[in-house]
């Protein structure tokens, strides 16, 4: 039953993210990547990388989601899923590894997927064992 109810979690995810990726604006590199987030009180949030002419001013796909979340009243993240269509999965780069640390728990999961589907699953731990822990 579990694993039912996580499944179907998975796939709302998985659809949100795919969604919010077709809205992306990213006309410099022409890669588009969404995100989605489950958080702890069970509300969904997506997002997606907005670029910019100065590539620098640029957001990723897991910070528009984290943004919503917060600007929901929102705080903690169960998992957050990243989707990209590239010859490799998307990984979060290491300052939204940092985000996603800001506002996740030991049991955090990141989900990375392609078009097809999810592919990988990963908790933060294994992607940043070591970071900056919340001042909370
Ligand atoms: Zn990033």
């Amino acid at each position: 039953m579990q694993e039912t109810n996580n499944t179907k979690k998975e796939q709302k995810l998985f659809l949100l993210a795919k969604q919010a990726r077709e809205n992306a604006y990213a006309p410099y590199s022409n890669f588009k990547v969404g995100a989605a987030i489950e958080s702890q009180a069970g509300k969904f949030y997506a997002g997606c990388n907005v670029e910019n002419v100065s590539y620098p001013v640029g957001t990723c796909a897991e910070a528009g989601a984290i943004a919503a979340m917060i600007a929901a009243g929102d705080k903690q993240i169960k998992r957050i899923l990243i989707i990209g269509d590239g010859k490799d999965l998307i990984l979060p780069c290491g300052a939204c590894l940092q985000r996603i640390k800001e506002f996740g728990s030991h049991e955090t999961e990141i989900l990375l997927a392609d078009l097809q589907g999810i592919q990988k699953k990963y908790h933060i731990e294994d992607m940043l064992p070591i970071g900056f822990e919340s001042l909370e």
